[in-house]
């Protein structure tokens, strides 16, 4: 009787302390589920949904804008684009493409001097979307030291070419200290055929804190060239100002 005891005892403490270790075990794996599933969610609600993307800025109804270029610099345009800008004593901001602005450092010392902002937009412009892994990081940093080289400044915006990305290039883009900064309205539509189609459906779409997204390479941006003082009229004589990036930024609501 005192050995079956015994057995049952030590058989019951062993089920309790296998229960014990199971519990342990699964509120250990459910807390650990838990937060890598929060923090994937999380992270993907605000990417997929393009939270963590900059489309415009709330400057609480103040009327001020920023000018972006993307894909330059490109003597073909880029020296039009600055001469208009002087003109109408405007600053904006440009993306350029590190292999561009290595070739035509030029055109990049030119705009820091008149006042411009040069940010990221990778260094060849490739498709970021894409199955084939394409070394990002790679891609991003080059840009970065090409920038840095030229202006002495370190860019803080990242515009991913032709608007395509995925969740790694903006985790990537943020870890490395960027925004990723997408555009409200763009001058350039393939339905446009004169300037004043361009001014007419820019002009529809502009709101305080937009964002417009203009090219000063790569394409032929001659009707862009046209229609960039006209639409620069248009917005100053409803009152908008245009500043750059950061000065956009700067307004935005708490
Ligand atoms: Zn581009």
């Amino acid at each position: 009787m005192i050995g079956v005891e015994r057995i049952w005892r030590i058989n019951w403490l062993w089920l309790a302390g296998l229960a014990a270790l199971f519990v342990m075990a699964g509120l250990y794996m459910y807390r650990y589920i838990d937060d890598t599933e929060a923090a994937k969610t999380v992270f993907l609600a605000k990417n997929m949904g393009g939270g963590n993307l900059i489309t415009q800025v709330d400057t609480r109804g103040e009327r001020i804008i920023a000018l972006t270029f993307d894909d330059g610099p490109d003597p073909r345009f880029t020296p039009d684009v600055l001469d208009i800008l002087a003109k109408k004593e405007v600053k904006a901001t440009f993306f350029v493409i590190g292999e561009s602005a290595e070739r035509f450092p030029g055109l990049v010392e030119q705009a820091i001097l008149e006042g411009h902002e040069i940010e990221n937009h990778t260094y060849s412009h490739p498709e970021l979307d894409q199955r084939e892994p394409v070394s990002f990081y790679e891609e991003l940093i080059r840009c970065e030291r090409v920038i840095h080289r030229v202006t002495g400044r370190s860019p803080s915006y990242f515009r991913p070419p032709k608007r395509l990305y995925n969740n790694e290039v903006v985790k990537t883009a943020q870890l490395n200290g960027y925004q990723v900064v997408l555009w409200t309205v763009a001058m350039e539509n393939k339905n446009d055929r004169t300037v004043k189609d361009v001014v007419k459906r820019v002009m529809k779409k502009v709101k305080p804190g937009a964002i417009i997204l203009a090219h000063d390479g790569t394409l032929n941006r001659s009707l862009t060239i046209r229609a960039l003082p006209v639409l620069i009229d248009e917005l100053h004589k409803q009152g908008y100002r245009l500043v750059t990036l950061k000065e956009l930024m700067a307004y935005q609501g708490d």
